[in-house]
């Protein structure tokens, strides 16, 4: 297999292009799939605290016996721990859970602007940074206007912005912000939750391939220079979401997922109008 690819992040660190979503896997069955994607050769892992998983992710890193400082931890602070104070002893009992000293990226799960606090919890991460206890901090489901908020109050831009992105809803105008601030895109659902994988469009790209449609749809990702965690629990389907990395996607094939993108095609609420 070819060696995997990694994004260059606005603070200097780098991350592992495709890594592991833990979503809706409970502890025990965290641990193992972590260990099986640290094995198939992942080094990235995408847990939350709201994921009630944290334990078992940890537990995965260490059964995988590989030393800590190899794999990129991320976790996201749950929206009823933002403000300042707070924010900093939910990130202790984070750590606590997964069982070392140190995340690689510590993310702001939602903007919940209607709480008022995302700039105070922002002003949290920049002291968890300072302190190294986060090596690198970012946001989740930001809107341009709360990334503009945070870093006017603070001078502090995120390395990335974890939004919802698959081929049908390519979230372009978030894109091109991004691009412009030097921010990375990381991709939530990125194989649409599984339901983008008949889509006979795709399913041609990967019969031509020879490849799997959740394979042509994380590559498609990586092409696009997004960060990638699709997430699965079964073995075979996590060895299967990494081989990736010996293969592109055409011109021509990138046109025809192009074609996929269509406005309502959004799976998870829209973080203006969310109230949680
Ligand atoms: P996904 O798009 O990664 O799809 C996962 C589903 O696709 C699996 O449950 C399985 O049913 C199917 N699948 C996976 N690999 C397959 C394969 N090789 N062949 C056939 N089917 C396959 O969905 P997701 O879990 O919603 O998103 C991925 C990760 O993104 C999450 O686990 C989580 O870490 C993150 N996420 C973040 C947010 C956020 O608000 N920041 C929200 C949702 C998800």
């Amino acid at each position: 297999m070819t060696e995997q690819s990694f994004i260059s992040l606005n603070d200097g660190n780098t991350i592992p292009q495709v890594g592991l979503g833990v979503w809706q896997t409970p502890n025990d069955e965290a641990a193992p799939a972590v260990k099986a994607a640290l094995d198939a050769g992942y080094r990235h892992v995408d847990t939350a605290a709201v994921y009630e998983n944290e334990e078992g992710v940890g537990e995965g890193i260490r059964r995988s016996g590989l030393d800590r400082k190899d794999v990129f931890l991320t976790t996201k602070l749950w929206n009823n721990d933002q403000g300042y104070e707070q924010t900093l002893k939910a990130f202790d009992a984070s750590l606590k859970r997964l069982g070392t000293d140190y995340v690689d990226l510590y993310l702001i799960h939602w903007p919940s602007a209607y709480r008022g606090l995302f700039v105070d919890t922002w002003k949290a991460f920049v002291k968890l940074r300072e302190e190294g206890r986060a090596k690198s901090i970012g946001v989740s489901n930001f809107y341009p206007e709360h990334i503009e908020r945070i870093v006017a109050e603070t001078g502090v831009v995120p390395v990335l912005n974890q939004i919802e992105l698959h081929p049908d809803f390519q979230q372009r105008e978030a894109r091109a912000f991004h691009e412009k601030h030097k921010i990375a895109t990381q991709s939530w659902s990125p194989l649409g939750q599984g339901k983008l994988l008949d889509h006979p469009e795709i399913g041609k790209i990967a019969e031509r391939l020879g490849r799997t449609p959740a394979q042509v749809v994380i590559r498609w990702h990586i092409d696009n220079g997004l960060i990638v965690i699709p997430k699965s629990v079964t073995p075979s389907r996590i060895i299967e979401n990494f081989k990736v990395f010996d293969f592109k996607l055409s011109a021509e094939d990138l046109q025809v997922f192009g074609r996929l993108d269509h406005a309502g095609a959004r799976i998870g609420p829209d973080p203006q109008t969310a109230t949680f």
